[in-house]
């Protein structure tokens, strides 16, 4: 095709400053210096860097188009199950921001730093209560950390114990993350199929249930979307073996407030702040996964905990059975103020009300596209569902080519190819920060998507079209990635 000599459309090939730059060009204009020259500014400018000379306007254009190739939640829906791409409320935010909060010295003595030190133990108290658990560090600086967290926190209790064990059970629905932090804290991972239902069921966990088993790691809801429905029982079982049953909270999203997790005998949970509650994430964080316990693995705690007499707040490190630290000072605290600032906004009602529509949210889109994208497990969905590309794959068009060509119609694509126990899966989580409109847009885009893999799969091969760039080798762009532009 012959390249039109004027631009058709939006110019989005975007030059470097370097290409921009022309001699003479200048940013600013300013009069004329009337102070003579120092002898030293010659010495002090000396070769100096190359850099291009650009007009203001120019470096305005070049930054604001940059900044416009981004894609966030707030461009648009971000549909990527397990990671709860949630709109956080821009309020969260400036809370974090405030001096008083933001300037405030790590070292300052407790006298000084009441007001945060309150900040911190009633988001405890708030976490507990919303989980159902007794007490809770908000120090782990993520998810996976918060697991580490609760295999230590298990470790110390049997060891307090003189109980020596190191196999943990985990099933084949969960995070990579779980085994990965098991086997830091020295146990062995020992994977467990999950029923038919996209569930565990208490025999296979009675199975492999045995003297050298340190307990189970159980997500809920799993990573399928599915509610651990026999979670109890499971709890039962373990317990009555000797073990400890730690749960994967990074799904709170679709039970805030609704679920008891101590009365369905967990004994240690991680949250993810910046899932569930309202830090933006995505980049590296920062993040937060506070551990919530049960009372009996309370004094194996991280220190410092954060202690209230007569409405005074101190640190306190005197807890002997104590894992020690994992953060220093108090863990990523403007991430706790995010989270604190959202739970009492929103109160305990539309917590509860927030995780109802995450969950209906995502059963509409589940109902709305059974019927073009298989369905492995069709029953009730949590907060998030997992089809499959088993209806397109005839047609030799994967999850791939049907997230690429998702991204022509201006959606971010879902999570593919997790959880691994689906072949082909694309996990879809619409959170309950969408609204009706834009949800319906999202399910006329997949619509759509599934038609033209069946008639025209050519233009999902190639796609995106649309987008600024389009199908890269993957493989090559992460081992041999082009940063010049
Ligand atoms: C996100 C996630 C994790 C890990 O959390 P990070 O904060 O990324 O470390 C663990 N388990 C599940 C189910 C998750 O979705």
């Amino acid at each position: 095709m012959n390249k039109p000599l004027a631009p058709t459309g939006l110019n989005l090939d975007e030059p470097l400053l370097w290409e921009m730059g022309n001699p003479g060009r200048t940013g600013f204009s300013m009069p004329p210096c009337d102070v003579e020259p120092h002898p030293l500014d010659d010495d002090i400018a000396g070769e100096g860097p190359d850099f291009p000379d650009l007009n203001e306007m120019g470096v305005v254009r070049h930054y604001t188009r940059l900044s416009q190739w981004n894609f966030g939640v707030d461009t648009g829906m971000y549909p990527l199950g397990s990671c709860t791409m949630k709109y956080n409320p821009k309020i969260n935010e400036k809370c974090s921001q405030l001096a008083g909060l933001a300037g405030l010295h790590p070292m300052l003595p407790a006298g000084m730093t009441q007001g945060a030190l309150r900040l911190m133990a009633e988001l405890e108290r708030f976490l507990a209560e919303i989980t159902g658990m007794d007490a809770v560090s908000l120090q782990p600086a993520a998810g996976a950390q918060g697991e580490l967290a609760g295999m230590l926190l298990i470790h110390s209790y049997l060891k307090s114990r003189n109980v020596t064990r190191n196999k943990i059970i985990i099933p084949d629905t969960a995070h990579g993350t779980n085994p990965a932090s098991a086997a830091l804290c020295g146990y062995r991972p020992v994977r467990i199929k999950s029923g038919d239902e996209g569930i565990l069921t208490p025999d296979a966990v009675q199975a492999v249930m045995d003297e050298d088993t340190v307990g189970i790691m159980i997500t809920n809801p799993n990573t399928l979307g599915l509610f651990e429905a026999h979670i109890k029982a499971i709890a039962d079982i373990v317990h009555a073996g000797g073990g400890q049953v730690y749960c994967d909270g990074a799904n709170m999203n679709a039970i805030m407030g609704m679920v008891h997790m101590g009365k369905s005998g967990v004994d240690v949970l991680h949250l993810n702040l910046h899932k569930t509650f309202s830090a933006p994430h995505g980049g590296g964080g920062p993040g937060a996964g506070p551990v919530c316990v049960a009372r009996h693995l309370a004094p194996f705690l991280p220190v410092p905990r954060i202690l209230e007499k007569d409405g005074v707040y101190h640190l306190s490190e005197d807890f002997p059975q104590s894992l020690g630290r994992l953060h220093s000072f108090f863990g990523n605290f403007g991430v706790m103020i995010k989270a604190y600032a959202y739970i009492l906004s929103m109160g305990g009602e539309n917590l509860k009300k927030a995780s109802q529509l995450a969950v209906l949210n995502a059963n509409y889109i589940k109902e709305k596209l059974k019927s073009v994208f298989h369905l492995p497990y069709d029953r009730p969905c949590m907060h998030e569902c997992v089809f499959s590309d088993k209806f397109q794959r005839e047609h030799k068009i994967t999850t791939l080519d049907m997230a690429k060509r998702l991204m022509d119609f201006g959606f971010h694509p879902p999570t593919i190819y997790f959880p691994l126990v689906v072949d082909g899966a694309m996990m879809i989580e619409p959170t309950e920060t969408e609204s009706l409109e834009e949800i319906d847009r999202f399910v006329a885009a997949c619509r759509i998507v599934a038609a033209e893999a069946l008639e025209s799969p050519d233009l999902l091969r190639g796609a995106p079209k649309r987008c600024k760039v389009e199908r890269l080798d993957e493989t090559l762009a992460c081992r041999q990635p082009c940063l010049v532009g």
